[in-house]
């Protein structure tokens, strides 16, 4: 790990400071482990130290690449704010653009099918979206007004532009990528109401975006891999099955309209079915044949049929690392 930062945690006892990483940690799943007078907690590739002996608690932060570090100094600063102290810091950048935020132009915006629309995004950091996570999160800035974008604030913590400024924040998923020649592509569904396809329609090429990211998980590692989704999980479906070595067995269960799904390239052992509507995602799921082990499900659709689906999967019998039952949107009335 090539990157480091270093803290105190002035006027914090420290088991109030213990208690609070412990509790950041736990959603992640992070594993921590006791240290001669603290605890170390190894997250996101990097790993975070509590020092309890001496002054104040004191944190050291250790990361694989700055946009990691000040992710975790931010991050960290949300966990100890809470707590009651502000963290002060030995490297602060502030005003620089909030880690992981790359401005992108607009190349162009094609209709690659009657539900989907293909943006092509580039800029000379392209290519690190082709690792260490699948997704983004595109930043559009409010129609006919010149962005304003989140920034590293005085005290580490990034300050996203309000009001009239805010921007919209979706998420979506690197379809395809060219690092060396500097683009990435992504399909958005064209669905009513959407402020990404009221942007996609209207955005002319040389429009800038900020791209943040990436993030949201990787290729599932197991030789049977099971992929459903909805429209909205197509791109993500896609990739993976891209991304899958050439022996993995498994099937792919897509719902959407059949003019939407080409054949999509592959590993030969990988089936790939088209599910007539949302509501049968979850039945697809139910019938599906699994193996007992090295086995992987992953799920992504409207936030209540993941609802549904997370809980087949725990009824089925599979642990927390043999699953993903991701809501990807939220309907506001029927799926
Ligand atoms: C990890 C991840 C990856 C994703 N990847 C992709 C991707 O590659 N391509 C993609 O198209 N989407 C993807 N999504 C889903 C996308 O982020 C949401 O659909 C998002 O709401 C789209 O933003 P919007 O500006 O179009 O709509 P918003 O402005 O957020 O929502 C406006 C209205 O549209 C409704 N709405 C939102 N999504 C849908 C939908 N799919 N169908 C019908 N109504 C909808 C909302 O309920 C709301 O009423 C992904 C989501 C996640 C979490």
């Amino acid at each position: 790990m090539t990157e480091h930062l270093a803290a105190t945690l002035p006027g914090l006892a420290p088991e109030a400071a213990l208690a609070a990483l412990r509790a950041a940690a736990a959603p992640y799943d992070a594993p921590c482990r006791e240290v001669p007078g603290g605890l170390a907690v190894e997250i996101w590739g990097g790993e975070v130290r509590l020092a309890l002996t001496g002054g104040a608690p004191a944190l050291a932060v250790f990361a694989p690449d700055m946009r990691i570090l000040f992710v975790l100094q931010d991050a960290l600063g949300s966990v100890f704010e809470a707590a009651g102290c502000a963290p002060v810091w030995d490297r602060v950048d502030e005003g620089a653009l909030a880690p992981g935020l790359a401005l992108m132009r607009v190349v162009s915006v094609r209709q690659v099918s009657p539900g989907f629309r293909r943006v092509r995004l580039a800029g000379p950091e392209a290519a690190r979206f082709g690792a260490q996570g699948l997704h983004f999160r595109l930043l559009l800035p409010p129609a006919g007004q010149p962005p304003e974008w989140p920034r590293i604030d005085a005290k580490g913590r990034t300050r996203w532009p309000e009001g009239a400024a805010a921007l919209h924040r979706p998420v979506y998923t690197v379809r395809a990528l060219d690092g060396a020649a500097g683009w990435i592509e992504f399909d958005i569904f064209v669905h009513e109401g959407g402020g990404a396809t009221e942007w996609s329609a209207g955005v002319q090429a040389g429009a800038e975006v900020g791209v943040m990211g990436p993030g949201g998980g990787w290729v599932p590692a197991a030789g049977h891999v099971t992929l459903i989704g909805d429209e909205t999980a197509l791109p993500a479906i896609a990739r993976i099955l891209s991304l899958l070595p050439a022996g993995v067995q498994g099937s792919a269960h897509v719902a959407v309209a059949a003019e939407d799904l080409p054949d999509l390239p592959r590993p030969d052992g990988m089936a790939l079915h088209r599910v007539e509507g949302r509501c049968a995602l979850v039945p697809a799921l139910e019938a599906v044949e699994v193996p007992a082990v090295d086995r992987f499900v992953w799920f992504a659709a409207e936030k209540r049929l993941a609802e549904a689906a997370r809980k087949v999967l725990r009824a089925r019998g599979l642990g927390k690392s043999e699953m993903m039952a991701a809501g990807y949107w939220a309907a506001e009335g029927e799926v």
